[in-house]
C-alpha cells in the first residue's frame, strides 16, 4: 500500500472515531522523554488490588503499555509487584497471540522485531531483514510453517500455519490492563466490574467487545488513546 493512501485511510478512521467519541487520553510514544503516571497516593497505592505500601511493594518498573509494542517511556507508579507479576503472564499470552502480526507489521519489541515460529524449539521461522524484506526459513524435518500449494500459487497467496498457545481471555486482559493503566483516575469509578474481572473475581454482566483493525503498513511509532462515547 502506498504511504499516502495508508495515511488517508488512517486519518479517515480517526475522523470517524472522533464523530462518536471524545479522546480523553492520548500518548504518542515517539519521544525519549520518560513519563511516570501517578495517582499521587501517599503511601503508594496499587490501582488494581488497591493495597498500599508496605502491604505490597513497588520495586519493579511497571510499563503502562507493554514494551512488546515499543513502549520504552510510559510507566506508572501505581502497579504493585504482585499485580505486575500476574499481568506479565497475560502479556506473554498477548505476545503469543500477536506474534505473527508483530513480525509482519514490524513492531519493535524489547529485542527488536520478533521472529515468527511455531514454537521456541523449532528453527523454521519468518523474520524481517534489515532492508525490511520478509525472510522465510524452513528447516527440513520440522512441522511446515507455511503452505504453498498449487491453489496458493494460482491465487498468489501463502498460508502461514499457527498454533494457539494462548487463552483468548488472557489476551483481552492484557489489553484491558493497559487501558485501565492510562485511564484518567476519575473514570475508574465507572469501571469497577471491569477491574474485578481483570483481577480474577467473578463478574456478571457486560462483556467487553473487542475490535481489531490491521493495516498492512508498519506505523512509525505506537500511539495509545482512551476514547469515551459522546452523549448525544
Ligand atoms: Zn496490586
Amino acid at each position: 500500500m502506498q504511504s499516502t493512501e495508508f495515511k488517508d485511510r488512517f486519518n479517515k478512521m480517526l475522523l470517524n472515531l472522533e464523530a462518536a467519541y471524545n479522546i480523553i487520553k492520548c500518548y504518542h510514544l515517539n519521544e525519549d522523554k520518560q513519563i511516570m503516571l501517578s495517582d499521587g497516593d501517599k503511601p503508594q497505592k496499587c490501582r488494581f488490588c488497591e493495597k498500599e505500601f508496605p502491604d505490597v511493594t513497588f520495586k519493579k518498573i511497571s510499563h503502562a503499555i507493554s514494551h512488546m509494542v515499543g513502549n520504552r517511556v510510559l510507566k506508572s507508579d501505581y502497579e504493585c509487584d504482585t499485580c505486575n507479576q500476574i499481568f506479565s503472564t497475560y502479556e506473554t499470552e498477548y505476545s503469543s497471540y500477536m506474534n505473527l502480526y508483530h513480525t509482519m507489521f514490524m513492531v519493535h519489541g524489547k529485542g527488536g522485531i520478533p521472529k515468527y515460529k511455531l514454537s521456541h524449539k523449532e528453527n523454521s521461522k519468518i523474520e524481517i531483514e534489515n532492508d525490511n524484506t520478509i525472510k522465510i526459513n524452513i528447516q527440513e524435518g520440522e512441522e511446515p510453517l507455511i503452505v504453498w500449494e498449487e491453489i496458493n500459487k494460482a491465487n498468489n497467496t501463502i498460508e502461514i500455519k499457527g498454533k494457539r498457545t494462548y487463552t483468548p481471555q488472557n489476551v483481552l486482559k492484557a489489553l484491558v490492563k493497559m487501558a485501565l493503566t492510562i485511564m484518567p483516575k476519575n473514570e475508574l469509578q465507572h469501571l469497577s466490574n471491569t477491574k474485578n474481572w481483570l483481577m480474577g473475581h467473578s463478574c456478571k454482566g457486560y462483556i467487553l467487545p473487542v475490535c481489531l483493525r490491521f493495516y498492512r503498513s508498519p506505523l512509525p511509532f505506537t500511539s495509545v488513546m482512551i476514547l469515551k462515547k459522546k452523549i448525544i
